[in-house]
């Protein structure tokens, strides 16, 4: 590991003008990874935070068949993200190691920003690797490319037509902004330091899919901290967690 890309930049902190986000990712923990206790900030603000989930993870635990973990790391991912303040979260059901950017993917992922129209929508690390060189997983590569481009659908009324003339959703162009979470070029930054407990449980509240990563002497708090800590001294405090801000707008 190594933290060697965070150190030199100057990170900006992220605005919190808004009041809707919506967070799109390929898995269950993977707000938790990182981005929770950020989210458990802007709910303590009052602001609404929706969570869609494209798989349940259910092809994340190795001893465990994909129709038994799917039921357990649904409920697990309802309570962490209670655990954050977050009440509403989605499952596309597709399916979990094998998504595929493409059509479909941006179709289901844009009528769920039509469906909530967010001012934010937040996503997972789109990019080849993670911040530790690390090449990234498949579903979070597709996943992350394809809510960047479904933003923009959400806002063409002739894109995925049937879902404005048939199912009655109107376009949403109001996303300026899409955030990454888990960057390895990230440009924001938010101080998390009073909820970085809430981030820490809500990570803990994935047991059985920890239990089943078999890592031994895992601790959510000290895996969290290696990484709010640097970002946190960027900032001059204790914890803060990185975001890289894509602008769908050219000016
Ligand atoms: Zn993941």
């Amino acid at each position: 590991m190594t933290t060697e890309a965070q150190e030199p930049v100057t990170l900006t902190p992220l605005p919190e003008t808004w009041s809707t986000a919506l967070a799109v990712v390929a898995h269950p923990d993977d707000m938790e990874f990182g981005a929770a206790a950020a989210v458990a900030r802007w709910t303590g603000q009052g602001k609404r935070v929706v969570y869609c989930m494209v798989t349940s993870g259910e092809a994340g635990i190795d001893g465990m068949d994909p129709d038994v973990a799917r039921g357990i790391r649904e409920a697990e991912q309802v309570e962490s993200a209670r655990l954050v303040g977050v009440d509403e979260v989605e499952f596309l059901g597709l399916p979990d190691g094998v998504l595929e950017y493409g059509v479909p993917l941006r179709r289901e992922i844009a009528r769920v920003v039509r469906r909530h129209r967010p001012d934010v929508v937040i996503t997972g690390n789109h990019r080849e690797a993670f911040p530790n060189g690390v090449p990234n997983q498949a579903d979070h590569v597709a996943t992350g490319r394809a809510v960047l481009d479904a933003v923009r659908d959400a806002g063409n009324r002739w894109i995925f037509r049937d879902q404005v003339e048939d199912e009655g959703l109107e376009p949403w162009g109001g996303v300026e902004q899409v955030w990454v979470s888990g960057s390895p070029t990230a440009t924001h930054v938010v101080d998390v330091s009073a909820t970085f407990d809430a981030g820490v449980a809500s990570l803990a509240a994935h047991a059985a899919y920890l239990d089943g990563l078999g890592w031994e002497g895992f601790d959510p708090a000290e895996f969290l901290g290696s990484m709010t800590r640097p970002a946190g001294q960027a900032l001059g405090v204790e914890h803060a967690t990185t975001f890289e801000v894509v602008r769908l707008t050219w000016d």
